[in-house]
């Protein structure tokens, strides 16, 4: 569609030119796009709060919009297809044949930032980039950046890119203002502490907040622009707040931890706009929600004082993943890039306090979620992601992203259990474990899609379905694997975990994998491995697996298994084992 043929001999030309592939497609959307408006915003795997957060997008980000559901917009994440859902309240949108205006430019952290052809380490490494090269940040997607640098396009690491925001953004500039904390702070022209200081402000005085950037403010400073300790600034928002959307949230509300992703963010002393403010809160911090109600979560402070918060700038996780840390003994990482980032807390999205470069080795505190708390030299704590560092000792050396490409191509089979007439077991609140094991089988199935597998349903719906229908669905796709999906029952209402069945020994690895890796991400008391004459695995030439993923007649985890972070885990850690299970 190129307007002339000049054009197409000048493509051409770059084409024969370039030693690195031209990827045209990555800037400008063909349909409608949105743009992301607020500092950070979680990209879910589904149409609502109570959805896996599967990435975090930045202010300015654009993304392809899939469709729309209500608040919700489906986006496309990256070329690969994979999706994920933003609240449409929090974003602005912009028409098919708008023109992209704003773009965001980041300088790379590290010498000879690898820059790969694809998203992850598996990728193969086109050329590399110079410490303080400035690079245009096409998309980002997990943890990795699709940048442009002169005529070069291809992926990095996003923990080495330091973003520089857009001064021209206009209306995204300006919205915040801060209060001075300090007396003599130094104003200074880099964001550095070698930086030219161009004056000093004082405790009480205003100033108009740019960008945050590390443990950096950009500041509006005497008609120029200028640099201020993160540290001495109090930052209050004058932007008004997003309208509440009138959605009722019926998420499980016991147990879960709440990280805040707002820069800061008002506690109020009812869930509503018009509460009065009690308090704030700054990002990174996480607390201990007590309730949920309308999009508010009720949050316990350090002093013991109780508040609301908007619960769309909370990054939730099962507080047995978030307070349960796994303390190493004789552990340490090696740190295998310079300039690697150590933040403050266990998530990109905390303030780097300090880096490192390649070789320098710390002492392993604990591991929370994919990170390594570490020792610093200081005698401060901070925090490393696992897998851009080696580790040695006890600890697990810490793998991702990657898993995709074990699983691509795959034929992979999901049966979810029961169906129709059959709703098999029933829980002692009332929840049908036919409607469990489907909604665990249609996530999964999207997770499993995204990565290139070729996935079969034995149902989709509610309907009744035969045990030898769905054994002859996975002879006649001629299965890699069979995932069978139930939930338990018992008379005994003490009984708790997930068990994972096999009945051929050709069926055992399979079953072991996956099940240990359910237990590791659903945190479910784990009942192991056992063999078990079940009609869809006796039967099956495949390999396969008949999964219990809890119990219904245990008053706590039929609650916990109806929530929707249970299920995402659930399928995670399917979607993880199988990718074990393959790359063996
Ligand atoms: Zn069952």
């Amino acid at each position: 569609m190129y307007k002339n043929k000049y054009i197409l001999f000048f493509l051409a030309f770059l084409l024969l030119c370039s030693p690195f592939p031209i990827r045209p497609d990555s800037v400008q959307a063909e349909g409608p796009t949105i743009e992301i408006t607020t500092d950070t915003l979680n990209i879910r795997e589904g149409s609502g709060l109570s959805y896996k957060v599967i990435s975090v997008a930045k202010k300015g980000d654009r993304f392809s919009v899939v469709e729309e559901k209500g608040d919700w917009i489906q986006v496309s994440l990256n070329s690969s297809g994979k999706k994920g859902w933003v609240a449409a309240w929090l974003v602005k949108k912009h028409s098919a044949n708008e023109a992209t205006s704003s773009t965001k430019n980041g300088i790379v952290t590290a010498n000879q930032l690898r820059v790969r052809s694809g998203p992850s380490t598996s990728y193969g490494v086109v050329t590399s980039l110079s410490q303080g090269a400035t690079v245009t940040i096409l998309k980002t997607e997990s943890n990795w950046h699709q940048i442009k640098s002169s005529n070069i396009t291809g992926w990095v690491s996003a923990e080495f890119i330091q973003d520089i925001k857009s001064d021209t953004g206009g209306s995204s500039s300006g919205q915040q203002d801060g209060t001075i904390t300090a007396n003599n702070l130094n104003v200074r022209s880099t964001a550095s502490t070698s930086g030219q200081i161009l004056g000093k402000l004082q405790k009480g005085s205003t100033v108009s907040i740019l960008s945050v950037e590390g443990n950096w403010v950009k500041i509006q400073y005497g008609g120029q622009t200028a640099w201020i300790s993160k540290e001495f600034v109090e930052i209050k928002s004058t932007s008004s707040k997003p309208s509440v959307p009138n959605n009722t949230n019926t998420e499980s509300t016991s147990g879960l931890i709440g990280t805040i992703t707002a820069t800061t963010l008002n506690v109020r002393s009812t869930g509503s706009l018009n509460g009065k403010i009690v308090g704030t809160v700054s990002k990174g911090q996480a607390f201990e929600i007590l309730a949920e109600e309308n999009n508010w979560a009720k949050i316990k402070l350090k002093n013991g004082q109780q508040g609301w918060v908007a619960s769309w700038y909370l990054s939730k996780e099962e507080s047995t993943t978030s307070t349960k840390v796994d303390v190493q003994e004789n552990s340490s990482v090696t740190i295998l890039y310079n300039g690697t980032n150590i933040r403050k807390s266990a998530t990109t999205n905390s303030s780097v306090i300090s880096r490192a470069n390649a070789g320098a080795t710390f002492t392993v505190l604990s591991v929370q979620n994919d990170w390594y708390e570490i020792q610093l030299s200081n005698g401060s704590k901070g925090f490393v992601a696992g897998w851009i560092v080696s580790v040695s000792g006890t600890s697990q050396q810490i793998e991702r992203p990657g898993a995709e490409q074990y699983l691509k191509n795959k034929v992979i089979v999901i049966d979810p259990g029961h169906g129709g007439r059959d709703t098999g077991a029933t829980g002692i609140k009332g929840s049908y474990e036919k409607t469990l094991t489907l909604k665990t089988a249609q996530l999964l199935y999207d997770k499993l899609k995204a990565a290139g597998a070729n996935v079969i349903m034995t149902r989709n719906t509610d309907s009744y379905l035969s045990l030898s229908s769905r054994v002859g669905m996975s002879h006649t796709h001629a299965a890699d694997a069979f995932i069978s999906i139930h939930f338990d029952s018992i008379l005994d209402s003490s009984v708790r975990g997930m068990t994972s069945y096999y009945y051929h020994k050709y069926q055992q690895t399979l079953a072991t994998t996956v099940g240990k890796e359910i237990a590791s991400f659903t945190k479910l008391k784990d009942r192991g491995v056992r063999y078990g004459d079940y009609h869809v695995l006796r039967e099956n030439k495949r390999a396969s697996v008949l999964l219990e993923l809890g119990y219904l007649s245990n008053s706590a985890e039929e609650t916990l298994v109806n929530s929707g972070s249970y299920q995402a885990n659930a399928a995670t850690g399917i979607y993880q084992g199988l990718a074990k299970y393959f790359k063996k």
